[in-house]
């Protein structure tokens, strides 16, 4: 199944700790077919912190969605991620934003992830390396997505 991670970090040795998690999901979740960029973006919601690294990485895993987020979260916690404020500063957070076309509405996993057409620091990484990736609440491509929210914010 392809399945898109997005990733940002803002603490510590920031492109390091992406290098690795990268190389951990290689070993873990399955083969990295893209990586996008890494851009540096400003702090979303508690905006007292560092400025994050972001971007996205589209995997071929044999991995159920469950299982993924439980190696994800894995990988969280091996690359010690600090997180003691909601959307404060971590040193490595790792999302799932698309599993193929499946959409999931448990307790603590949603996927498509809530929220990621608000964002334009994964939907541009996502831009970058999938663009035809179809969302399926909104039936919109990746693409459209994008433009219409850099549109809506000029
Ligand atoms: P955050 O601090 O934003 O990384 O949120 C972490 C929490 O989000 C975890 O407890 C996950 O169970 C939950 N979660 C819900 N949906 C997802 C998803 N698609 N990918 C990663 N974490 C998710």
């Amino acid at each position: 199944m392809k399945a898109i991670v997005a990733f940002g970090s803002n603490m510590g040795q920031r492109q390091e700790t992406i290098e690795d998690a990268l190389k951990m999901m290689e070993e873990r979740v399955g083969r990295i077919l893209a990586v996008s960029e890494v851009i540096e973006t400003e702090p979303y919601g508690y905006t007292e912190q560092d400025n994050f690294l972001n971007g996205a990485a589209l995997l071929d895993t044999e991995l159920s969605p469950r299982r993924l987020l439980e190696v994800l979260q894995g990988i969280e916690a091996e690359l010690g991620r600090v997180r003691l404020i909601h959307w404060g500063p971590r040193t490595i957070d790792l999302d799932i934003i698309f599993y193929g076309d499946e959409i999931i509405d448990e307790e603590d996993l949603h996927i498509p992830h809530a929220d990621f057409a608000q964002r334009t620091f994964v939907l541009g990484p996502i831009c970058e390396i999938a663009p035809d990736t179809v969302d399926p609440r909104s039936g919109k491509t990746v693409r459209r997505l994008y433009e219409e929210l850099i549109g809506g914010e000029q």
